[in-house]
């Protein structure tokens, strides 16, 4: 439980990048979303007071590092930006696809870094060496990653990752000695809170899943995938109203940017009628905060 008593609210906000790709379509086409659609996102977040994490993926379906259009070098210039509106940045690793050549700076055909994660054969050097690359790529842009938050959902994901991460915020590559992981989602629990995983010195990496499917149009960018009731309807029930009032220290959703963006996302609005419909219902037995923030006061308390 949080120190006050209320129940940290928090979001994942999956798979961000320049283009998003139309799953439910023959042949998936992707394409381009201005970064005018993050900025409407991020200005709304500020404006409501709310918090979350964004997953910045510098090598999803273009470099952007090595921009090569507008689109690309504003989405470059803009996620450095992203802890000015109470967002944090994950990685959601290099590519969201194939591991990534950091000596030739580009993706490997073959293994997808989502089955790296699960392969029990990966070294924790292997899996230092990948993730100080990425923040590497990350500081270019001016990024300071906190957490990550995996392709895929992971409930049997290598130890080693989970090692490497606070390994990692023990070297003083997270700010934060406290690392959240989103690797699963888990509608069961009545209550949730960051579970400790993996110590490495100082640092430690903490499992934080999302409570709920993402019913905000989802990465399928499609109207049956948009049902706010899931989370909290206008009579209160859903599964939020259900952590918070069973007082739950966190109450953690996912979202991805295919579904939710401003522009071409079917779930803009329904992501709005949810912040409204938790604001009146519950806005005083909730506080919003970053996933790092919600790491950080488990790594400090023992009550949580
Ligand atoms: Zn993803």
């Amino acid at each position: 439980m949080t120190v006050d008593g209320r129940t940290a609210v928090s979001f994942y906000l999956d798979d961000v990048g320049p283009y998003v790709t139309e799953f439910s379509k023959k042949g998936k086409p992707m394409h381009p979303v201005p970064v005018s659609a993050l900025e409407e996102f991020a200005e709304f977040v500020k404006e409501q007071g709310l918090a979350g994490a964004v997953s910045v993926i510098p090598g999803l379906n273009c470099l952007l590092t090595e921009p090569k259009n507008d689109v690309e070098r504003d989405y470059a210039k803009f996620v450095g930006r992203l802890s000015r509106y109470n967002l944090d940045a994950h990685m959601e690793i290099m590519t969201h696809g194939p591991l990534f050549d950091f000596d030739e700076m580009k993706p490997i055909e073959g293994t997808s870094e989502a089955e790296w994660l699960d392969d029990p054969n990966v070294s924790l050097e292997e899996y230092l060496r990948y993730f100080r690359n990425t923040i590497k790529v990350g500081r270019e842009l001016g990024v300071t990653y906190t957490g990550l938050t995996t392709p895929g959902t992971h409930p049997n994901m290598n130890p080693n990752v989970w090692k490497a991460l606070a390994r990692l915020a023990d070297e003083g590559e997270f700010p934060n000695p406290a690392v959240p992981v989103f690797a699963v989602i888990d509608e069961s629990p009545p209550v949730m809170r960051p579970v400790l995983v993996a110590r490495s010195g100082r640092g430690a990496s903490y499992d934080m899943p999302s409570g709920v499917w993402d019913y905000i149009a989802s990465w399928r960018n499609s109207p049956d995938w948009i049902d706010v009731d899931r989370y909290l309807t206008p009579q209160g029930k859903g599964r939020m109203a259900d952590l918070i009032r069973n007082g739950s220290p966190t109450a953690i959703f996912h979202m991805h940017w295919q579904g939710l963006n401003p522009a071409t996302g079917l779930g803009w609005p329904a992501f709005q009628e949810l912040i409204r419909r938790l604001n009146d219902q519950f806005g005083d037995r909730i506080v919003w905060k970053r996933p790092s923030e919600i790491a950080l006061e488990a790594y400090k308390s023992s009550d949580f």
